[in-house]
Order: C-alpha cells, then sequence, then structure tokens
C-alpha cells in the first residue's frame, strides 16, 4: 500500500484487550495507519488509561485522546465534572457524544440533549471539535448542532442517504466513513460515500466494535483496515487511491488545531 502516513479517526485503544492490541501495535503501523483518535465513552475512559497502548513501540505512532459522554452512559452525567475533567486533560476533540434513539428508555430524548448541548458548549468554549454519535435522530441532533454556531468535528460512524450527508457538510461536518462501507449489503451508505467528495470523508474503523465482511466470514475491524476503505471509497467513486487518501488524509488535517499535542 502507498506510504502516506493514515488516520484512523475513531478507535477505542483504550477498550481493547491485550492480546488484540499486540496484534494491532503490529499490524497498523504496516498498513501505514501511524495516527489514532481515542474517542471517551464515560468521563473516564478515551483519555484517563492510555496505558494499553504503551504496547506501540513505533516511535511514529501519534495518539490523540478525546473526552466525552457517550448517549448510552449518560448516569453520572454532570457538567461541571464534564468541565472539569476538559481543563484538566486539555482534550483534542470533544467525542463521543450524541443522541441515541436505542437508549432513550434510560436516558430520555430531552436528558440525551440536555447532556449533548452542554458538551458541545463546552467543545465550542475551547474551540476544539466534536465527534458525534447519532442513531435514529439526525433532524434533532443538526437542530441542536445549529444552536452552535461555528461548530465543527466528525459525525462518526455516519450510514446515512446523501442528503442527510449533505445537511451534515453544511452544518460544518465531515463524514467518518467505517467498515460499513466494505458490506455490499449497505447499499444506501454505498451510494452516499460515491457522490460525497473525498474532502469531507474521514477514514475510521470504531475498533473493537466493528467487523468486516468479508463473503461470509465476520473478522474484527481493526485499524489496518483504515487502507481498505479508502481503497473502496476510491473505488466507488471511481478515483485513484492516491488522490483519494490525500483528499482523506486533508480531511482529516482540517480538523487538528495548530498547536495540539498527542500523548
Ligand atoms: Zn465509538
Amino acid at each position: 500500500m502507498p506510504g502516506l502516513p493514515l488516520t484512523d479517526t475513531h478507535c477505542h485503544l483504550d477498550l481493547m484487550s491485550g492480546e488484540n492490541l499486540a496484534v494491532l501495535a503490529e499490524k497498523a503501523p504496516a498498513a501505514g495507519v501511524l495516527t489514532f483518535f481515542v474517542p471517551g465513552v464515560t468521563l473516564n475512559s478515551g483519555t484517563s488509561d492510555l496505558s494499553p497502548v504503551k504496547i506501540f513501540t513505533n516511535p511514529s505512532i501519534k495518539i490523540f485522546s478525546m473526552l466525552g459522554v457517550h448517549p448510552g452512559y449518560l448516569q453520572d452525567f454532570s457538567e461541571t465534572a464534564f468541565q472539569r475533567q476538559a481543563e484538566i486533560r486539555q482534550p483534542f476533540m470533544i467525542g463521543e457524544i450524541g443522541l441515541d434513539r436505542r437508549y432513550e428508555e434510560r436516558f430520555s430524548g430531552e436528558y440525551q440533549a440536555s447532556c449533548f448541548r452542554s458538551q458541545l458548549g463546552t467543545a465550542r468554549e475551547l474551540d476544539i471539535a466534536v465527534s458525534l454519535h447519532i442513531v435514529g435522530r439526525h433532524e434533532k441532533a443538526l437542530r441542536i448542532i445549529r444552536e452552535f454556531p461555528g461548530i465543527r468535528g466528525i459525525v462518526h460512524g455516519f450510514s446515512g442517504s446523501p442528503e442527510l450527508a449533505r445537511e451534515y457538510l453544511r452544518a460544518g461536518f465531515l463524514l467518518g466513513a467505517g467498515p460499513l462501507i466494505l458490506n455490499p449489503a449497505c447499499r444506501k451508505l454505498r451510494k452516499t460515500v460515491s457522490v460525497i467528495s473525498p474532502d469531507y470523508l474521514v477514514p475510521e474503523t470504531d475498533a473493537p466494535f466493528l467487523f468486516r465482511y468479508d463473503g461470509s466470514r465476520k473478522i474484527p475491524a481493526q485499524p489496518d483496515l483504515i487502507p481498505d476503505i479508502i481503497k473502496e471509497t476510491a473505488r466507488l467513486q471511481g478515483k485513484n487511491y492516491e488522490d483519494t487518501a490525500a483528499a482523506m488524509i486533508q480531511a482529516v488535517n482540517r480538523l487538528m488545531p495548530a498547536n495540539t499535542g498527542h500523548l
């Protein structure tokens, strides 16, 4: 695979087991994947314990941590505690945050929206990007993010229509293209990827939670899958790998504040 350094923009390194990580530490750099964005799911994930990642010995590896409380883990959410963590940890992004219809029995839509707004407010105050996790509540999510002019980020795991994709682009967001685009059954998503400029697509795996579909076999999606995701994006768009990879890398770079540090 060509030598451009690649980024996995959504990878739960801190939630991976030792064995998975050992494989990943070897395979990801070999596939050219040297940068990882690690989302937070609870106040104490994402940023606080990245000790397992010490397994990466390659000096070119860069790991960027986010702070965020996922809509399925809002039981202890407190705006004060969240802002305090943001001050202490100085995350490079806020995420993954958003709305998820599947958790509404546990956390009402109203409660999810209020936690979402609170985290978006912190992101805007710090002038950093956000990683959105939105399931089944896109219209509402778009209404809420429009309350925060200037907010920017990635819609993680995007799987919607071209029309919905364009709504998010207009609202200042990039779309996270993940392992689902490799699944021929995901027709709507593949259609979207074929018509959205790679300037607005960033690659992600959501490891260790997703699979790649390889015929009848399900193979865990690890970050070394990133070149395949870019290759498939290029194929769906009728473009070559190098140009698509370069555009997607540019898209990632637009998110990174100039002075950002890494762990
Ligand atoms: Zn995730």
